[in-house]
């Protein structure tokens, strides 16, 4: 398989740990595999009255240390390679925060932005009458990714509640506050990795208040990287932002609020008054101090990881750095903050979501960001603290941390 096969690339991280760790040959291979993976073919009448059909997937890859939890990705390059890969990526990101949760993943292959809002809210109900009966708060919770948002995932509530016929607001997490949402959830992906980049740069010395740093992907995530990193590290440069359409440089630093305010308002960063144009490329490529990957996989390949320049990277994105590049970022000293680590704050917040609905009370925003922080900061230091030991790249350190919970619940259920 290439390089950038997703799947390959999870299976073949997981059996460097599995060696590291000298796991028994069945856990291993147990692990290499999703317990459970669904297929469907959905039915979507447009609006301009023609059917079209659609694939969609859930793959709920393991469910050792509690419920399967993960996004759903709607994409037109979707497979279920990617989706197995994202739901073994969640297995070990809700392990490395130590969350009662196992990992899944689910993804509809579809360009949303070629739906109306009418074919999206019937696409989303679709999907849950083929699935729904395969979630629920203690099987598996579906929550936002890529290309899906907060609305879908209250669309999607509410074919389930129709479905069940009761009240059931932990069964998917990152819905608005109406809803039974959690404050906080929106930014938390990048506030996880910003409180990771704090640490990080605790533990290297690195003065981040007067650091430069740039952002690929300026989704959900990369565009609260772009404001939370200066509000949390108390200071820093924006150099240069990208999206699918191109990238913005500026030597002289880049305001990132009305960056925001120019992509909500066009759709995209490009033609950003006082910046340059650089390629996605180029900008991975750039002089920075904290690089945040946050766009999607396999960007960071055997090709370019000798021209990464930064000293800190954040992986926002799921699965930006191929195992190649892993090795060649290791020998040039780049600290990678590895995706399952770095991206762990929505997960952790979709969480206490489900906490929250669970004991139907609801935390103010000042206690999310806490107990985030907590968290965040924990998960880190198990990192940290292995890392001293073991002479491996942080990616591969953090798989021992996560891959030994993971194994350890499913021994002690009996299972291998
Ligand atoms: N899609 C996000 C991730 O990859 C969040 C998953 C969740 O909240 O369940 O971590």
């Amino acid at each position: 398989m290439s390089e950038l096969n997703p799947f390959a690339i999870a299976q073949q991280q997981l059996d460097e740990a599995a060696q590291r760790l000298g796991l028994d040959a069945a856990t291993h291979e147990f692990l290499r595999w999703p317990m459970r993976e669904y297929h469907f073919t959905l039915p979507l009448k447009m609006d301009n009255g023609v059917t079209r059909i659609f694939k969609g997937y859930r793959v709920q890859y393991n469910c050792a240390r509690g419920p399967t939890k993960g996004g759903l990705r709607w994409h037109p390059e979707e497979t279920i390679d990617t989706v197995r890969a994202l739901a073994a990526w969640m297995t070990w990101k809700t392990a490395v925060v130590d969350i009662p949760l196992g990992g899944g993943k689910g993804g509809i292959t579809c360009n949303p932005k070629e739906l109306t809002e009418g074919e999206k809210e019937r696409l989303a109900r679709t999907y849950i009458r083929a699935v729904g009966r395969e979630l629920g708060v203690h099987r598996d919770v579906p929550a936002p990714d890529v290309y899906t948002t907060p609305q879908i995932m209250a669309w999607m509530l509410d074919e389930y509640e129709i479905l069940v016929g009761h009240s059931h607001p932990g069964m998917i997490t990152g819905k608005p506050l109406a809803v039974g949402g959690s404050q906080g959830r929106g930014d938390a992906t990048a506030r996880g990795g910003v409180y990771c980049v704090r640490e990080a740069a605790k533990a290297l010395n690195i003065n981040v208040s007067r650091a430069t740093y740039a952002i690929q992907g300026f989704g959900n995530a990369g565009q609260f990287a772009a404001t939370l990193h200066p509000e949390i590290l108390g200071g820093g440069t924006l150099l240069a932002a990208s999206d699918s359409r191109g990238g913005v440089f500026s030597k002289e630093g880049i305001d990132p609020k009305a960056l925001v305010r120019h992509k909500l308002e066009t759709g995209s960063v490009i033609n950003f008054p006082g910046t340059k144009p650089i390629s996605n490329e180029e900008l991975l490529e750039l002089q920075v101090d904290v690089l945040y990957p946050s766009a999607l996989e396999g960007v960071i390949t055997s090709r370019n990881a000798n021209n990464i320049k930064a000293k800190v990277m954040c992986e926002l994105a799921n699965g930006p750095t191929t195992p190649e590049a892993d090795k060649i970022l290791f020998q040039k000293g780049v600290y990678v903050l590895p995706d399952f680590l770095a991206n762990a704050g929505g997960v952790t917040v979709s969480y206490f979501e489900q906490v929250q609905n669970t004991y139907n009370y609801y935390w103010s925003l000042e206690d999310v960001h806490r107990q985030l922080d907590r968290k965040m900061t924990d998960a880190y230091h198990a990192v940290w603290e292995m890392s001293k030991k073991t002479k491996a790249h942080n990616r591969l350190v953090a798989y021992m941390v996560a891959v030994s919970r993971v194994a350890e619940a499913c021994k002690i259920r009996g299972w291998v």
